[in-house]
């Protein structure tokens, strides 16, 4: 009954989308969209994702759907253990700013504002991403999925994609006129923790959310048809995310990446810009920053932390 009302609704107000939103029934999904598979040949995980596209019986409400809610699930599911790790004073000992910890009003107050932007900003944008994908030539329902190998590739090439367009982007969000009207919402914490990563103005959500979505959608203009798997973004976008969210933690831990791998910015990179409010401006990788000289105010602080430690250590030892 809600539902027809609704469906009479979009019927009338949004004609055009009207049609897209229709429900099959289980048979004609499973004839549609699955008629040609030789099953045999599927996997597990493959089956499960036939199964749900099936069920919803609608690809684009069903991409939409598994769009969002895996949104959520990495964003919580990374921000969650950040956030118990700063109510237990053991782990101050890797906290970057370790005498500025994030108060519970501050976290109750970015909880709150980030669930806005998801559910207000995010999630009616995230109905239109089915729709674009199949524009591009995406698979979305179809399996099977790519093979490990190919994933891994197109990932590394979304990964540089979205660094270089962030540097750029982030550069242009700090001029006068931009950082006063929008990016100055993202540096209310100068102290930074892992739910503040989307802790931003709507305008910044929509223009930095362009790095992480483009780079597949730009691989899609110069593969051939259906060569990327929806799968193969939804790991890029998870990694991404975690990517975002260990950047704005505030620990630097002895296991972090960027101990492993020279060139990854992790937390102790993105801490520092929140800390000065300028230079790396990149988000993964610290080469744009490096070439452009943009890491000069992170470098000159780091130095004189350095200093200060040295001669707070001499002073002890005499
Ligand atoms: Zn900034
Ligand atoms: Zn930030």
């Amino acid at each position: 009954m809600a539902s027809s009302t609704v469906m009479k609704a979009v019927d009338q107000f949004f004609p055009y989308l009207a049609p897209h939103l229709q429900i099959m029934n289980s048979t004609t999904a499973q004839n549609t969209l699955y008629g040609a598979v030789d099953w045999s040949q599927t996997s597990w995980l493959e089956r499960k994702w036939a199964a749900y596209y099936v069920w919803i019986a609608n690809p684009l409400i069903a991409t939409g759907l598994l769009s969002f809610v895996w949104h959520e699930i990495i964003y919580f599911g990374r921000a969650f253990p950040f956030w118990v790790m700063d109510q237990i004073p053991y782990f101050n000992q890797w906290k970057i700013q370790e005498t500025k910890l994030p108060s519970h009003a501050e976290y109750m107050h970015c909880l709150k504002t980030v669930l806005a932007i998801h559910f207000l900003i995010e999630l009616p944008l995230i109905f239109a991403f089915h729709p674009i994908c199949e524009y591009f030539g995406m698979a979305t329902y179809e399996i099977p999925f790519s093979p490990v190998w190919k994933m891994a590739a197109q990932i590394a090439f979304f990964f540089v994609f979205e660094d270089t367009f962030h540097y750029w982007a982030h550069r242009w969000l700090h001029t006068p006129f931009m950082y006063k009207r929008v990016h100055k919402m993202h540096h209310k914490y100068q102290v930074p923790f892992g739910l503040a990563a989307e802790y931003a103005h709507p305008i910044e959500t929509l223009i930095l959310s362009q790095g992480t979505i483009s780079g597949p959608f730009v691989y899609c203009l110069f593969a051939p048809k259906h060569s990327l798997h929806i799968l193969t973004v939804y790991v890029w976008i998870a990694l991404r995310l975690a990517q975002a969210i260990d950047a704005h933690s505030g620990f630097d831990f002895p296991w972090s990446l960027r101990q492993f791998m020279p060139f990854w910015a992790g937390a102790d990179y993105h801490d520092s810009h929140h800390a000065v409010f300028k230079g790396n401006y990149a988000t993964s990788f610290r080469w744009w920053d490096q070439m452009m000289g943009t890491d000069r105010w992170y470098k000159a602080q780091r130095a004189s932390e350095a200093e200060k430690k040295l001669k707070a250590q001499q002073s002890k030892s005499q």
